[in-house]
């Protein structure tokens, strides 16, 4: 099967024509413009690419899509453990853009924007403006990671890695692939989920041609989101032998049921995608509303466990800060 190709800009001008006012957004789904609290999102505006706003349920003011992105009056509660800062990504910067956490896996942050913003997202305090990549820290990166020959993996992350223009991730991935005991190249993704023109020729060309293994990890969190478009995009990046993982975040009212979660699994795989994570809300102010206890999530995730094969069951986990790896929490077995 031959996939066809998007052209190499009309994720470009995606980009251009994101939704960013509420109003807008609520009346292209026929609902009443009071609920959004337009207050709530201070910096952190509302941004939603339009394709993914037409995979919305017209008419459905819980709508799982929606409700990952639309500022609520929620967000502005202070609730006590939730915080600016809560991975403490800013004592482990050891460079600008680059964040050296795992022993053999580094992660840069390739850009600060993103094409969509997910009220739950640890972004919307980060100071990613001190964090972008420019042609001197890039050097830098390269020399610090050419020094740490414990290192195999080299994980592109922002913000969202694939803002950045192909012309520049070539040669990113070009340049990594001199570092010879780097064997891995990740990407860390919500684009081909949300705007899924974003897996162009060259794309797929630059992580095709390297001699490091290419893998990627989306992030999708609800069955919803997998349209024709993401499909095909999958399909595109599958037929270069990229592996394609999904990390999701388990967030109230979204995809906190067993139905939900086993759709997802089901949904990701038929697309060609194994899940790999569903992390608990990292403790981030303005999305507590989004939080699931872990009792609950183990029992969630113990349930999906008695039904579905092993390899569809993501594992369930938390990033606590200063430990060694993801912090994995294990599913309860259904009584
Ligand atoms: C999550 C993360 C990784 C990747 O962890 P995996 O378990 O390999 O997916 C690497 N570095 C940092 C700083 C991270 O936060
Ligand atoms: S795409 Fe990822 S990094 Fe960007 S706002 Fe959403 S969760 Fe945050």
């Amino acid at each position: 099967m031959h996939p066809t190709w998007p052209s190499a800009d009309a994720w470009q001008q995606a980009l251009r024509t994101l939704i960013t006012d509420p109003a807008e957004l609520l009346e292209l789904l026929g609902l009443p413009s009071t609920l959004a609290d337009a207050g709530a999102d201070g910096e952190f505006r509302l941004q939603v690419p339009r394709s993914f706003a037409a995979r919305m349920e017209p008419g459905n003011r819980q709508d799982p899509l929606l409700l990952q992105v639309l500022p609520q009056q929620q967000e502005r509660v202070s609730v006590a453990g939730f915080g600016a800062d809560p991975l403490a990504e800013r004592v482990s910067n050891p460079r600008q853009g680059l964040i050296h956490k795992y022993r053999d896996r580094v992660l840069l942050i390739a850009s600060g924007g993103c094409a969509i913003n997910c009220r739950y997202c640890f972004r919307r305090h980060f100071p990613y403006q001190q964090n972008q990549l420019g042609p001197e820290q890039w050097q830098q990166v390269l020399d610090y990671i050419q020094t740490h020959t414990e290192l195999r993996e080299a994980i592109l992350s922002g913000g969202d890695p694939l803002v950045t223009p192909d012309s520049r991730l070539s040669r990113m991935i070009e340049q990594l692939a001199t570092i010879d005991h780097l064997q891995r190249i990740r990407i860390h993704s919500r684009l081909p989920i949300v705007i899924p023109e974003r897996v162009t020729h060259a794309l797929v060309t630059a992580l095709a041609a390297t001699r490091l293994q290419p893998v990627i990890v989306l992030h999708c969190n609800h069955a919803n989101e997998v349209n024709d478009e993401v499909r095909a995009a999958i399909a595109r990046l599958r037929s270069a032998g990229i592996t394609v993982l999904n990390q999701a975040v388990l967030l109230r009212g979204i995809n906190d049921s067993v139905a939900a979660q086993q759709q997802l699994s089901e949904t990701l795989f038929s697309s060609g995608v194994l899940p790999y994570y569903l992390f608990v809300l990292d403790p981030v102010a303005g999305a507590a509303h989004f939080d699931v206890p872990d009792a609950e999530a183990q029992q969630l995730v113990g349930e999906l466990q008695a039904r579905l094969p092993g390899y569809l069951v993501p594992r369930l986990a938390r990033e606590i800060p200063g430990q060694p790896s993801k912090t994995l929490l294990m599913p309860r077995r259904p009584r």
